[in-house]
């Protein structure tokens, strides 16, 4: 078996060791482009997608920060207005 060197993945930018040459995908966005080829979307579409997906989880780990600054649970912050 060989070992190909790490690739930058051509849509998230991330580093993964290919299973081929050619691979020029991650394993997770591999599956993107599968199911894209199926709906039609565009590798730029699923990194849009892909990229708002982690502004989300960057937002939600800046809300459960202030919780846990605040001593609160989510529920509590919510309802207190903290957030
Ligand atoms: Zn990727």
């Amino acid at each position: 078996m060989t070992i190909y060197s790490e690739k930058t993945c051509a849509i998230c930018g991330e580093t993964f060791l290919p299973n081929a040459g050619t691979q020029k995908y991650c394993s997770s966005c591999r599956w993107d482009i599968y199911d894209a080829s199926k709906t039609r979307y565009r590798a730029k579409e699923i990194a849009e997608r892909k990229k708002r997906v982690r502004k989300q989880q960057k937002e939600m780990s800046e809300i459960i920060r202030k919780c846990e600054a605040a001593g609160l649970s989510y529920g509590e912050a919510v309802a207190k207005g903290v957030i």
